[in-house]
């Protein structure tokens, strides 16, 4: 069976500074669910050192309906000394922990203002912080490894720096986060690729895929009009582009949804 688009893990309010959108509110992020047919819906704003936890927790008490859940959730991130932006006890806390490691244009917070522009550089700094990371002690059931092929990874040649990943290199990554039972997320928009660049970046995805890596969506949303094209752009042509199956799923989510079905 294919892949059923039935849920988005990976969704910003106005919480967030880079929405900082008046429209972008639960009860909105709540009716896109609904409209688009999702059962589960993961808030995911930004925990970064002015935005923690505890604040994003405004957020709460989260609306539902009777069609879509929503749980709470926060993107958490890592600064330039290996710190994750939120204690493990804030994070063992959460629904759902989106991290992500490629915010390397966050210069003084991810890198170094000096850090230099290559994409050898970024390549290998994204590698140390995500064998850091599958090497802490968390829920990773619950947790997803966030946009994996996202340009911010380096500015300044981002389709270089995925590709300066081995084969190797990659299933050296991905077989942890396979062990771990971390989620891989789906978050690109295939259509803005050339044909050369989009196999560069789902050649990751392509790799944790053979692995039996398991997988969720993330829309990374930011204001309501994102939504948009979150099936259409992103998630539809994803599921077909990898061949993705249901049993390709993260197992957290058919039994998040089943068990918030069994409480209504
Ligand atoms: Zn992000
Ligand atoms: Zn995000």
């Amino acid at each position: 069976m294919r892949f059923v688009p039935d849920h988005d893990l990976h969704i910003h309010t106005k919480l967030s500074p880079c929405s900082n959108d008046p429209r972008q509110i639960p009860e909105a992020i709540l009716a896109y669910g609904v409209t688009a047919g999702l059962k589960l819906l993961a808030l995911a704003d930004h925990c970064w050192p002015a935005t923690q936890i505890p604040v994003l927790r405004a957020s709460e008490p989260l609306p539902q309906s009777k069609r879509c859940h929503m749980i709470f959730g926060a993107e958490v991130d890592m600064d330039m000394n290996d710190q994750l932006s939120a204690p493990i006890s804030d994070i063992e806390a959460l629904d759902f922990a989106v991290i992500a490691l490629n915010h390397l244009h966050l210069k003084n917070y991810c890198v170094p203002n000096d850090f230099p522009e290559d994409a050898l550089t970024h390549k290998e700094r994204f590698k140390e912080r995500l064998h850091h990371l599958l090497s802490l002690d968390l829920p990773f059931y619950k947790t997803g490894i966030a946009h994996f092929s996202d340009g911010l990874v380096c500015t300044a040649d981002p389709i270089r720096c995925i590709d300066l990943f081995s084969d190797a290199e990659l299933i050296d990554i991905f077989q942890k986060i396979r062990d771990r039972g971390m989620g891989v997320e789906l978050n690109l928009v295939p259509g803005r690729y050339s044909a050369g660049d989009l196999d560069s970046v789902l050649r990751p995805l392509r790799v944790a895929k053979s692995l039996g890596c398991k997988f969720y969506m993330g829309g990374d949303a930011h204001h309501p009009d994102d939504f948009a094209g979150t099936l259409t752009r992103k998630m539809n042509p994803l599921i077909d582009l990898l061949g993705l199956e249901e049993s390709d799923k993260l197992p957290f989510i058919p039994e998040t949804i089943a068990r918030l079905e069994a409480e209504k």
